[in-house]
C-alpha cells in the first residue's frame, strides 16, 4: 500500500508513519512543520518506503504533487488548538478547511480513491447525553469543532459525487510521547516555569476521555481496513474518563511536588475558555464491536504521557 500522511511530523502523525513503516508500507510524509517537528521523524529519513516532503497544503498545485500514485491519504494536517479559536478564527478556516478542500480536489484530478480523516469529538459540541454516539446531533460549540464538522461534510459530499472511500475518526483526546498541545502539555510547561503555582483554566471538574497513541493508531487502522463503506464514521475514544483535577494529581505526584498553590481559573459554568466544553465523552460500541480493545485506561494514559513528557520537556532537572 501507498500511503500519504498529512501533518506526518506531528504527534499523531509520526506514530502512525511509524506503525505503517513497520507494516512494509510505503509512506510519504508531508508537513510544513508550523507545529510538526523533524525530530519526531528523524528516525524514519534514511529507511526504504520513506519519503519526506516540506510543502504548505494551502498551495493546491504541492497537494497535487504530493497525492500522486498514492493509494490512500491518512489527513491528519491541521491546527489541532481548540484555543486559537476564540483568538483567530481564520487559522481555523485556512488550515483545517482549506487545506480538507485542496486535499479532496487533489484527489478528484489525480485518481486517488481513499481518504481517512481525523476528525474531533469537538464536532458534538456540549452534547445532551453521554457517553455521545456517531448518530448524535453535531453541534459544535468552537469555530475548530465547526471547521472539522465542515471538512467532514466536505468529505460526505466528495464521496457522493466522485465515488470515493473515506473513514471517518472523530478523536477523544489522543495522548502519548511526542504531544505538543493540550492540556498535560500547557500544565507542564507552567510547572517548568514555576514549580510553585499552577493556574488551570477552568474549575477542574470538566470530565475528558483519554486515549494513549498506540490504542488510537490500532483502532484507526482497524477503522480503515474492517469497513467497506463509501462513508464511514467511528468515534475513537476511551471506555473510562477523568477529570482535570484528577490530571493535576497525577502531574504533581509524578513529579513529586507537594505544595503547589493551584489556581482554577473559570471562564463561564466551569469551562476554561471560549469555545470549551465542560463534558464529553465518546460511546466508542462501534469500533469495539470490529475487535478494538483499549489496552490503557485514561488514567494510565494520562501517566504515562506525563512521564514521556517530564523527560521530553526537561521539566523536572529545573524544578
Ligand atoms: P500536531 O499539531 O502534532 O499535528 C498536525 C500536523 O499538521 C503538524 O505536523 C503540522 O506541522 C502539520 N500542518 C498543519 N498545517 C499544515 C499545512 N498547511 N500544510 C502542511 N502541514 C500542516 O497535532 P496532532 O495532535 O498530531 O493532530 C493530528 C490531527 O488529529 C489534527 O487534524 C487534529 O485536529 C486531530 N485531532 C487530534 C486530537 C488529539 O487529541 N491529539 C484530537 C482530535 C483530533
Amino acid at each position: 500500500m501507498r500511503a500519504l500522511i498529512t501533518g506526518g511530523a506531528g504527534f499523531i502523525g509520526s506514530h502512525l508513519a511509524e506503525y505503517l513503516n513497520k507494516r512494509k508500507w510505503f509512506i510519504r510524509i508531508v508537513d510544513n512543520f508550523s507545529t510538526g517537528r523533524l525530530e519526531n521523524i528523524a528516525h524514519l529519513i534514511k529507511k526504504p518506503n520513506v519519503e519526506i516532503i516540506k510543502a504548505d497544503l494551502k498551495n493546491l498545485d504541492l497537494v497535487n504533487k504530493a497525492v500522486r500514485d498514492i493509494d490512500v491519504i491518512f489527513h491528519l494536517a491541521a491546527n489541532p488548538e481548540v484555543r486559537v479559536s476564540s483568538i483567530n478564527p481564520e487559522i481555523h478556516f485556512k488550515e483545517n478547511i482549506l487545506v480538507t478542500f485542496n486535499i479532496l480536489e487533489a484527489m478528484r484530478k489525480n485518481d486517488v480513491n481513499e481518504i481517512v480523516f481525523a476528525s474531533s469529538s469537538s464536532v458534538y459540541g456540549e452534547p445532551e447525553k453521554l457517553p455521545v454516539d456517531e448518530q448524535a446531533p453535531i453541534r459544535p460549540v468552537s469555530i475548530y469543532g465547526a471547521s472539522k464538522a465542515s471538512c467532514e461534510n466536505l468529505i460526505h459530499a466528495y464521496t457522493k459525487t466522485y465515488g470515493f472511500r473515506a473513514v471517518i475518526l472523530r478523536y477523544a483526546n489522543i495522548i502519548g510521547p511526542r504531544l505538543r498541545h493540550g492540556v498535560i502539555y500547557d500544565l507542564l510547561m507552567k510547572l517548568k516555569q514555576d514549580p510553585n503555582k499552577l493556574e488551570v483554566l477552568g474549575d477542574g471538574l470538566q470530565i475528558r476521555s483519554f486515549l494513549y497513541i498506540s490504542d488510537a493508531i490500532e483502532a484507526s487502522l482497524i477503522a480503515y481496513t474492517k469497513t467497506q463503506e463509501h462513508y464511514s464514521v467511528f468515534n475513537i475514544g476511551n471506555t473510562d474518563w477523568i477529570s482535570v483535577s484528577d490530571i493535576v494529581r497525577i502531574i504533581l505526584e509524578e513529579l513529586n511536588l507537594g505544595n503547589v498553590k493551584i489556581i482554577y481559573r473559570p471562564y463561564a459554568y466551569g469551562i476554561g475558555w471560549p469555545g470549551d466544553v465542560k463534558k464529553i465523552v465518546l460511546a466508542i460500541n462501534k469500533i469495539l464491536s470490529l475487535g478494538f480493545r483499549p489496552k490503557y485506561s485514561s488514567k494510565d494514559a494520562v501517566k504515562f504521557t506525563v512521564r514521556a513528557l517530564i523527560n521530553e520537556l526537561h521539566v523536572k532537572p529545573s524544578l
